[in-house]
């Protein structure tokens, strides 16, 4: 059973991507969202985490205290990386007890913002990217979050740039509207059944 990457900038259309997979019937696994999960719930997680930025990264009921965590890694590059050589291994852990779960499906698909930046694009059999014009992303971004430009293009400066991403993948799914993103989905579809 092949595992596919899906990736693409903050606003390409991932999401919306995955969720027509899913109508296909290919389980997705939302890496950001379940690292999120993993940092307030996993126990070996949380032990590092406080191990690594003190006891104060959890409030004293128990929750992740988002906002002190974000103080500490924001400024300091040393202190992002180690945030992430803890976050890192235990969602690829929890991925691939995931996949390995996964019945009767042809393939199953990971989606993550970072996957070229964090270079777990290298346990991916194969790499998706989605893309769409840098004005458009803005704009959907700035209606989906309720935010404003200049924090999205923050965002935005943070990730390679998506021709990188375009170049490094196997497919790539165009979402600038001039093509029919359900047609472009099913194509891949056709193409990674075995
Ligand atoms: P990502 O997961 O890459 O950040 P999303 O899939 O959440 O992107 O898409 C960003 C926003 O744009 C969402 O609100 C989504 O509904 C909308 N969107 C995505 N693709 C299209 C499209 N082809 N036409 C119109 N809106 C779209």
């Amino acid at each position: 059973m092949l595992k596919i990457g899906i990736t693409g900038g903050i606003g390409s259309g991932k999401t919306t991507v995955c969720k027509i997979f899913e109508l296909l019937g290919i389980p997705v696994y939302y890496a950001d969202e379940r690292a999120k999960w993993l940092m307030a719930n996993d126990q070996n997680l949380m032990k590092a985490l406080k191990e690594a930025f003190g006891e104060q990264v959890y409030t004293k009921d128990g929750k992740l205290d988002r906002g002190y965590l974000a103080k500490i890694v924001f400024n300091e590059q040393s202190k992002l990386n180690l945030l992430n050589s803890l976050v890192h291994p235990a969602v690829q852990k929890d991925g691939d007890n995931w996949h390995e779960a996964q019945k009767d499906v042809p393939f199953t698909l990971k989606e993550a913002a970072l996957f070229f930046e964090s270079g777990s694009y290298i346990y991916m059999d194969k790499m998706i990217a989605v893309t769409a014009p840098e004005t458009i992303r803005i704009q959907r971004v700035i209606k989906r979050d309720r935010t404003d430009e200049q924090s999205v293009k923050a965002r935005i400066n943070k990730q390679l740039p998506e021709q990188e991403k375009v170049n490094r993948s196997d497919f790539v799914i165009q979402n600038d509207g001039s093509q029919s993103l359900i047609l472009q989905v099913i194509e891949i579809y056709h193409q990674l059944l075995p």
